[in-house]
């Protein structure tokens, strides 16, 4: 889980979740700005890209549409979930690629 650069004090699971949609994490403890680190933004990401991988795969094999559409919406909801557990943080801003 996330810890702060600053204070290295751990984060809640609630306290990273609810900061998980804004881009800089200001730590609960000592108020300092925390960025999340590319290691872990990559970790994300890579959840996302099952995504079309389901909708180009399962129609080959004849699946149908609503199965796709039924393990799409079970992995945004896992990666909204388990995205405090994937979450590192840095110091700096990472830039995007
Ligand atoms: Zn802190």
């Amino acid at each position: 889980m996330a810890v702060c650069q600053n204070c290295n004090r751990q984060w809640s699971y609630k306290q990273i979740f609810r900061r998980s949609f804004k881009k800089e994490k200001k730590c609960p403890y000592c108020g300092y700005t925390n960025f999340i680190s590319s290691k872990s933004a990559q970790r994300i990401s890579w959840f996302g890209l099952i995504i079309p991988l389901i909708w180009i795969a399962f129609p080959l094999f004849e699946v149908p549409y609503i199965y796709s559409l039924i393990l799409s919406i079970t992995i945004i909801v896992l990666n909204i979930l388990l995205m405090p557990f994937m979450t590192e943080l840095c110091k700096r801003e990472v830039s995007p690629k």
